[in-house]
């Protein structure tokens, strides 16, 4: 499946805000948007364009895209399926996008970046009730229970990252950190979901 490549702080530089696609990295003044707050690239420094409202709406939507990892064909595929239920499309489409394995995973604590996750779940380090599921798109449904296989569990990677102690911090997941295993206790309301991202103007440009 294709993938994005190319370097990561890229992304954060060109959205001018941290996406937080590198775990612990990106709390440390080692992080590049802390020491480049420009634009990449060899005009970067330069760039003083007055931003027009499909402008405003495109960025939006490419930080909620990238900080989520997701493709645009896959992210406008979660709009349209967002955009086809009763409800706020804004809240109905952030919610698919968090109840996918990967962002689970990472909300979870068992990764320090969706992108870890989404490689511990392709590896197939993960079970979702009790089977093995390699698939970081999967959805996942309340109440199933999200566990890293026995003989992963001494995976440095997965320690390191639950030191961070997120798991804890939502009230629609459950964590045992001893056996970690984890539960989507229920889809997350919009308050309820951890980013400051306005989806909004994601429903405005896609309905153009
Ligand atoms: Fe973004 Fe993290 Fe890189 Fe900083 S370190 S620019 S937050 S990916």
């Amino acid at each position: 499946m294709a993938r994005y490549h190319d370097a990561n702080c890229k992304l954060c530089r060109r959205e001018g805000e941290k996406l937080f696609l590198k775990g612990a990295r990106c709390l440390t003044d080692k992080c590049a948007l802390e020491r480049r707050q420009y634009p990449p690239g060899q005009h970067g420094r330069n760039i003083r364009r007055k931003v027009s409202s499909y402008g405003v709406q495109l960025r939006e939507k490419q930080k909620i895209r990238r900080s989520y990892g997701v493709l645009e064909k896959q992210f406008r595929n979660y709009f349209k399926k967002a955009d086809s239920r009763t409800g706020i499309t804004g809240e109905l489409l952030l919610q698919l996008l968090e109840i996918r394995l990967d962002n689970l995973v990472y909300r979870l604590g068992f990764a320090p970046s969706r992108k870890s996750a989404r490689q511990l779940v392709r590896h197939r380090h993960i079970l979702v009730d009790g089977r093995i599921v390699d698939i970081p798109s999967y959805s996942v449904k309340p109440n199933q229970i999200i566990r890293v296989k026995d003989k992963s569990k001494n995976l440095d990677l997965i320690h390191g990252a639950l030191k961070a102690g997120r798991g804890d911090d939502f009230a629609w997941l459950r964590l045992n950190k001893a056996s970690l295993e984890g539960e989507l206790l229920e889809v997350p309301k919009r308050l309820d979901i951890p980013v400051t991202y306005n989806e909004q103007l994601v429903v405005e440009l896609y309905s153009k």
